[in-house]
């Protein structure tokens, strides 16, 4: 409690803020997703199975440049962009130049959702490089392509591996530690055997190594339970499991509706990376500050926290999430990353 009104005397001082759902940014960052597009067929994927380009507020499409521009004009106070989300960040024609544009205004870029790095024209690999983009986790479920093309279908391992080469060389070229790489690898049945060998390819490519556990059990069970948890360190091997254990989500992506929310590439306002149910305005056509203040948006952090019932028009009154959310702590994780900032 004492913890609590520390916060809200701080933002108090500052913006004056009644509740935690008041509190409209977190820090300085947003989440803008490039491109909603991607080429490979993972069958777990919304994307991948084209869900999002028929059915959902994502649809399919590229950040433009100038949205991108008067996004950043209209908002100097923001310092961290996350382009990735659901598609592939390098199928945007206009990356190279958003890149350039974000290094001359001191705007830090990141992929920590996720690339395929599949295809990247040489230009883009030395500009993540030249315009020191931050950090790039790279999606490789497994250590050979036999294993990787059965989940990244239609994907190419020895070529995304070359691109990490390229990047790795561009590096020493321009003496650079950016972008941070990590290899991200989603344990299934069919790949958790090559663990071992991708934690160690991982280090030899100078890259971070990342294991996720899987949201699709039903569909992809894991094979060794015991071998998954000692080669990742984890203590569960499903999510659910991790869940009961640690009481709080696995990934908790309602905190983004506070410290960095989710605008899609035609400027739809999301607020976390999960939503595709609907959206709360335009910020390309509204502003991200009113949209962040707007009563649809209170209600949205309000009924999260657990403090309203669900509301017809609000997105995530239609997410499955909902449920386990209002059962965990999210009011004590937000104030802990309050606290952080
Ligand atoms: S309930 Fe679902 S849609 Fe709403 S903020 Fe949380 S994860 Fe996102």
């Amino acid at each position: 409690m004492m913890r609590l009104w520390k916060i809200l005397k701080k933002y108090w001082q500052r913006r004056k803020y009644k509740t935690l759902a008041h509190i409209h940014l977190v820090g300085n960052q947003i989440r803008v997703e490039a491109s909603s597009k991607c080429q490979l067929k993972c069958p777990l994927c919304l994307t991948g199975t084209h869900y999002h380009r028929k059915h959902s507020v994502v649809g399919w499409g590229h950040l433009s440049f100038e949205n991108f521009k008067r996004l950043i004009e209209q908002n100097p106070s923001i310092k961290h962009i996350e382009l990735s989300n659901y598609g592939e960040l390098f199928l945007n024609p206009a990356l190279l130049k958003i890149m350039a544009y974000a290094h001359e205004h001191n705007i830090r870029l990141s992929a920590i959702n996720g690339v395929n790095l599949n295809d990247v024209k040489e230009e883009v690999l030395e500009g993540l490089v030249k315009y020191q983009f931050f950090k790039l986790k790279v999606s490789i479920d497994g250590a050979s392509q036999a294993t990787y093309q059965q989940y990244r279908v239609g994907g190419d391992f020895n070529q995304v591996i070359a691109n990490i080469k390229k990047i790795n060389a561009y590096k020493q070229q321009y003496k650079s530690r950016y972008p941070k790489l990590k290899w991200q690898f989603i344990i299934f049945g069919h790949n958790e055997h090559e663990l071992p060998l991708a934690k160690q390819m991982a280090k030899k490519l100078n890259m971070g190594f990342k294991a996720k556990l899987n949201y699709s059990p039903k569909k992809f069970p894991i094979k060794n339970a015991a071998f998954v948890k000692k080669e990742t360190g984890l203590s569960a091997a499903y999510i659910d499991e991790y869940e009961k254990e640690k009481k709080q989500l696995y990934s908790p992506a309602c905190l983004q509706l506070w410290t960095a929310p989710q605008v899609n590439w035609d400027g739809k306002l999301l607020g976390c990376c999960v939503n595709h149910f609907g959206d709360f305005g335009n910020v390309f056509e509204e502003g991200l500050s009113s949209l962040l203040q707007s009563e649809k948006y209170l209600y949205a952090k309000q009924m999260v926290l657990g403090e309203q019932p669900t509301r017809a028009d609000i997105p995530c009154t239609q997410c499955k999430r909902l449920k386990r959310v209002v059962k965990t702590d999210l009011r004590k994780q937000l104030i802990e990353v309050i606290e952080k900032t």
